[in-house]
């Protein structure tokens, strides 16, 4: 015997709803609606961009930092470029990298 918890009517054992009065007995899964700032997606797709960013950054320092047997491109513009973008991909990037690391959550 199934009582009621709306109206106090027994209802059968296997019943799924009351007879009287019609509410239901089975639990319906609760949603859960968690507001994100950007979202898990969007964060997703920025620490993507970020480690990007970070290789790109490990590779200009590896290739074209003196790191390899060939000769490195000494131009005084090309090496303003490299010492500017290098930092900028490599810790840019890692803080990108925590920044959607972070927006995962909040
Ligand atoms: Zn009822």
């Amino acid at each position: 015997m199934k009582r009621c918890s709306y109206c106090g009517y027994s209802n059968y054992d296997d019943a799924t709803e009351c007879r009287k009065c019609d509410a239901s007995f089975v639990a319906k899964p609760e949603v859960v609606y968690k507001s994100f700032w950007v979202g898990p997606e969007k964060a997703r797709s920025l620490r993507g961009k970020a480690l990007t960013a970070v290789v790109l950054g490990l590779m200009i320092k590896v290739y074209w930092g003196g790191y390899g047997p060939w000769h490195v491109l000494d131009n005084p513009t090309l090496a303003h470029v490299r010492s500017f973008a290098e930092p900028l991909l490599i810790y840019g990037g890692a803080i990108l990298y925590l920044v959607g690391w972070v927006l995962n959550w909040i």
